[in-house]
Parts: C-alpha cells; sequence; structure tokens
C-alpha cells in the first residue's frame, strides 16, 4: 500500500524529517513560556448575516509570535501543545482574554445585545470534569453575561468521550453559553449522537465552501449540513468565504451566517473595532441607496 512504498519514505526523507521533528520539539518548548513573554495575542474574524451583511459576533483566534521564527500558524503549534498537555493553559489564555476583551468592548459600547465572541475549544480542554464549571467561574470572576460568550468544539472533541462531553455542553447551555461543532463533516461524529448534544451551531467547514462554485458534490453537502442544522434547530455559519458566488449560493440553501476573507481577515482588536466602524457606515449607505432606488 502507499505508505510503505519505497517512494514514499524517499519523499519523507528529501522533506527532511528529522528536522521537522527537531523544528516541532523546539517550538514545543519554547511556547511554554509564550504567554509569559507577551508572544500570544488574539486575533478576531467576523462573524455576519449572509443576507443582510450584519455583524452579529466574531470568532477569536491565537496567533503566537516566535522571538527568532516569526508567525507560527496555530494549525501547527496547537496540535503540538495538545500532544504535550500545554494547550489546558494555553486555552485558559485564550479564554482570559477573550472575555476580558469581550468586557472592554462591552464597556465602550462596541458589544451590543446580540454580539458575541467565540472561543476554540481544544477535545483536551472539553475532557476535563471540571471544563464547564471553570468557564462558568471566569464569566462570574469577570461579571460577564453568558451569552458574550461562545465555544467551538471540534466533532474529535465531543466523541472521545461523548458522555462526558454531553454533560459539560447540557451546563453550558444551561447558562446560555452557546456551543457550535467547529469543523463539521470532516471529522468522526455520528449522526446518531448528534441529536443527543445540546448545541447551537454547526459551521460548515472552508473544504467545503472553497470550491462551491464548481463542485456540485459540494453544493450538495453545504446543502445537507444546513438542512440537517435547521432540523435540530441550529443555526449554520460557513466559514472561508473568499468570493461574494460563495455567499450567495450559501444564502440560497439558507445558510445565515457566514465569516471569510471576504468580508475580513482577522483583525488586531483595535483593527477590529475600526473595521467594523466602517462596515456599519457601509451598509447603512447602501440601505438608504437601495431604498431611494432607481
Ligand atoms: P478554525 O477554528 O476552523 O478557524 C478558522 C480558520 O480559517 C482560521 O485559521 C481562519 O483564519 C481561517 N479562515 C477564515 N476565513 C478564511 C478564508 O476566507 N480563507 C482562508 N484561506 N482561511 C480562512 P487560523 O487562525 O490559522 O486557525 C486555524 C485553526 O487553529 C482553527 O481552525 C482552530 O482549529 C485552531 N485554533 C486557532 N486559535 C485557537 C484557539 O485559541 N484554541 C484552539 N483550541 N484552537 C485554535
Ligand atoms: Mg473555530
Ligand atoms: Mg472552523
Ligand atoms: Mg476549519
Amino acid at each position: 500500500s502507499l505508505p510503505n512504498s519505497p517512494h514514499i519514505r524517499v519523499q519523507c526523507h528529501s522533506e527532511n524529517l528529522e528536522a521537522r521533528q527537531r523544528r516541532h520539539l523546539h517550538l514545543q518548548q519554547a511556547i511554554r513560556h509564550a504567554a509569559e513573554r507577551n508572544e500570544l495575542s488574539l486575533v478576531f474574524q467576523p462573524k455576519l448575516t449572509l443576507n443582510s451583511k450584519r455583524v452579529i459576533g466574531a470568532e477569536a483566534l491565537l496567533r503566537w509570535e516566535h522571538p527568532e521564527l516569526g508567525q507560527i500558524s496555530p494549525g501547527v503549534f496547537i496540535p503540538l501543545t495538545e500532544a504535550s498537555g500545554d494547550i489546558l493553559a494555553i486555552g485558559n489564555w485564550v479564554l482570559e482574554n477573550a472575555m476580558s476583551q469581550a468586557v472592554a468592548w462591552r464597556r465602550d459600547g462596541v458589544l451590543d445585545g446580540e454580539f458575541n465572541i467565540a472561543v476554540n475549544v481544544a477535545a483536551r480542554q472539553l475532557s476535563r470534569k471540571d471544563f464547564a464549571d471553570q468557564v462558568l467561574q471566569r464569566l462570574e470572576r469577570y461579571r460577564l453575561p453568558a451569552r458574550f460568550i461562545s465555544l467551538e468544539v471540534t466533532e474529535s472533541g465531543l466523541m472521545s468521550d461523548i458522555n462526558h462531553a454531553r454533560q459539560q455542553l447540557a451546563k453550558l447551555a444551561e447558562a446560555g453559553i452557546a456551543v457550535a461543532i467547529d469543523d463539521f463533516g470532516t471529522g468522526h461524529s455520528s449522526l446518531a449522537y448528534l441529536k443527543t448534544l445540546p448545541v447551537s451551531t454547526l459551521k460548515i467547514d472552508r473544504a467545503f465552501v472553497m470550491d462551491l462554485e464548481k463542485s456540485p458534490a459540494d453544493r450538495r453537502l453545504a446543502e445537507v449540513i444546513t438542512q440537517l442544522a435547521h432540523g435540530y434547530n441550529c443555526e449554520v455559519v460557513a466559514e472561508g468565504i473568499e468570493e461574494d458566488a460563495q455567499a450567495d449560493l450559501l444564502l440560497g440553501m439558507g445558510c445565515e451566517i457566514g465569516q471569510g476573507f471576504l468580508y475580513s481577515r482577522p483583525l488586531p482588536a483595535e483593527e477590529f473595532v475600526a473595521w467594523c466602524d466602517t462596515w456599519q457606515a457601509e451598509r447603512i449607505i447602501s440601505v438608504t441607496e437601495s431604498l431611494d432606488g432607481p
């Protein structure tokens, strides 16, 4: 079979597997000190309603600026911290900073009633027996109403121990924290279990959005996910929207929320607020123009 073929082995050597492993080991150690050395930050990507393009929230995404190597992608360093267990400390850092940002934005009037910040949660965090309690305690400490924070968990995070996950999500849901299943359709979740989980949102992965225009199969998939979500009274968020045509197709399927580079890349907090102001102003102008009509 392919993975054992000599060809593949040669390829691995030419990619220098050892050097990569050394690099990963270095990163794994370096990130342990990243928080205390101020190398971590959050960026925020807006989520919008696809029909009226109203900003209804933001996803918080972690950034790590290594002193010598520069920006390291979370796609690389998050799995490393999941393997080492450091994701627990990092995850707490993310929760703390997302909540303190929410407090600041609430104070400044940036957060209105429906706006919330979505925080990504790794499988290993959710598997803690006191995960939900910790989140709720933090909210209390920040005096932040639960609706201002939502969580994004992956299918693997849910499926590793479904009963535990269900308990944790139930506790969060009861307190008013919305939970989304991230990258839906890319992992191994069982549809039979889905109906037993108190989640409020399914996120369509970028992998299915990317080729919407040219792939009927991906269109069908996005459509099925949307119908599935609505069948369980869940919202649908499409991620990775880069083109108007994709947004139009998704809207046509009934997908109500989207995020992607078409609207904005993830931005540092201050730039995010400036982006929102400009976006809102342009929205009002375009609504007024369409009212004036030709
Ligand atoms: P995710 O949660 O599915 O986040 C969406 C990713 O898609 C982000 O990548 C975002 O920058 C990117 N994206 C959004 N719109 C577009 C688009 O239109 N085009 C393209 N090409 N990409 C788009 P990012 O920030 O590199 O994060 C990658 C993954 O790392 C995240 O996927 C998430 O699984 C993980 N991650 C990031 N921050 C955190 C965190 O604080 N905690 C945990 N546990 N995981 C995180
Ligand atoms: Mg996410
Ligand atoms: Mg995602
Ligand atoms: Mg994704």
